[in-house]
């Protein structure tokens, strides 16, 4: 079933009866050429992918809960490729090329929206750091500018440039970031996948791996044992727990972040703003709502919601830059469980047992590199070999010293 204007046109004139579900509801083979374990946003467009560009259909993903009930349907949906190192910018770059298609690709609606994003900067040793940024950016073929307070005035005037904390002194623009529908990532890539045979098995949990002489044959599964000539984790907030069933230790601790929306509003943010002084990022939905987030909640949980102190910590930061989000109602907030690295930055790689592949270590940042993120770990499972765009992210970088420290930050996963 392809979507089209036409086929709207003639479903609107003949009462919606020839609408069909996107994916169907399956029970388990016994056995796959690849498992994918986690039916998040990576883990589908894995799948995708392997069928796409690898012509590999004999795949499960098998997903513990519903499809879209993880961080891909908990994010605040902003997607850029503002990254400074190169074992991380040309990846993100990726992605960013990869959602400007990605509609017209898997034939859905994903709100893709290149509204543009803004990271403020409040001190000279800031603007050199984003100069830099924008530099490197610009040198792998990104976009970016850097804004005077004027350029910024213009287009978000209801910023606080006279008494704010942190005065704003400029900020870095990439016009091409922007957001995009979270939920409709996952229902896309899960209806692409399925439409080219991929068996999608919800309520499937992941019990543990048959490893046999160092080789993965398989999983069992709360449906029974399913056996894979490979297996491809990519489980996000659930890593270290999926993982030690395997007897691997990832560098990887599990942390809540929150996401909040306030009630409907008109028009008023033209894109996604951040604000790094006070860790506060906004943007505004199509549907009016004003969608923001900030810090982890800074402890180690595996727990879907979090706690008051950051709901005021991140409310602070919106009002020390933005006072009059004052005035808006908070309508819902929400937790999800990230996998933070302990460089901030992913894995996709090989582990030390045959045919047992990992994806993760997304922090806050892997709903943007969901398309970059399938498309190379779909290239890795196919061909054995690591796509050339994400070679350095490897599980053994800490034992060589070859970590990705994009903020150069070191181990310290909240200021990631
Ligand atoms: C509040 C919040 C805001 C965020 N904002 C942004 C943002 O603006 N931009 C950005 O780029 N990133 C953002 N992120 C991060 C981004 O959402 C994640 O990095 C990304 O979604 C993780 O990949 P995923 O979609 O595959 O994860 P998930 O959707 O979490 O998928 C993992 C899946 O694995 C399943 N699973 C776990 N254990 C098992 C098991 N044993 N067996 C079977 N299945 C299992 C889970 O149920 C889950 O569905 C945000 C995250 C949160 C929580």
């Amino acid at each position: 079933m392809r979507y089209s204007a036409l086929k709207i046109l003639k479903e609107g004139l003949t009462g919606n009866k020839g609408w069909k579900p996107v994916w169907r509801e399956l029970d388990p083979k016994q056995e796959y050429d690849v498992v994918i374990v986690g039916g998040g946003g990576h883990g589908l467009a894995t799948a995708y992918y392997l069928a796409k560009e690898y012509g590999i259909t004999n795949v499960a993903v098998l997903e513990k809960g519903w499809i879209g009930s993880g961080n891909v349907g908990r994010n605040t949906t902003i997607i850029r490729s503002n990254y400074l190192l190169e074992g991380n910018q040309p990846f993100y770059e990726l992605s960013l090329k990869l959602w400007e298609g990605l509609e017209q690709d898997f034939n859905y609606n994903a709100m893709v929206s290149q509204r543009g994003i803004l990271n403020l900067i409040h001190s000279d040793a800031q603007r050199d750091a984003f100069a830099r940024r924008g530099n490197a950016m610009r040198l792998s073929g990104a976009d970016a500018e850097l804004l005077d307070t004027d350029g910024i005035q213009k287009m978000c005037p209801f910023l606080d440039f006279d008494n704010a904390r942190f005065p704003i002194q400029g900020a870095l623009w990439q016009p091409r970031g922007g957001t995009v529908r979270h939920d409709a990532v996952a229902w896309g890539y899960a209806r692409g996948a399925d439409s080219r045979g991929v068996d999608l098995i919800q309520n499937c949990e992941v019990t543990g791996f048959h490893i046999e002489n160092g080789v993965c044959r398989g999983v069992e599964t709360s449906r029974g044992a399913i056996k894979a000539k490979k297996v491809a984790v990519c489980v996000a907030g659930s890593s270290s727990r999926v993982m030690a069933q395997a007897g691997m230790r990832l560098p990887i601790e599990s942390h809540v972040l929150q996401a909040f929306v306030s009630e409907g509003l008109k028009p008023v943010i033209p894109g996604v703003i951040t604000f790094g002084a006070g860790h506060f990022y906004v943007s505004q939905s199509d549907k009016g709502g004003l969608v923001f987030g900030g810090d982890i909640d800074g402890y180690n949980t595996y727990a879907q919601r979090g706690n008051l102190p950051v709901v005021e910590d991140v409310c602070e930061g919106g009002m020390a830059i933005m006072p009059m989000i004052g005035r808006a109602r908070l309508l819902r907030m929400w937790g999800g469980v990230m996998d933070m690295s302990m460089d901030g930055s992913p894995f996709i790689d090989k582990t030390h047992i045959d045919g047992l592949f990992f994806n993760g270590g997304w922090c806050y940042g892997g709903f943007k590199a969901t398309p970059a993120s399938g498309f190379c770990y779909a290239h890795l499972l196919a061909r054995d070999e690591p796509h050339p765009t994400a070679t350095a992210y490897r599980l053994d970088r800490f034992l060589s010293g070859a970590q990705i420290d994009e903020k150069g930050q070191g181990a310290q996963p909240n200021l990631h």
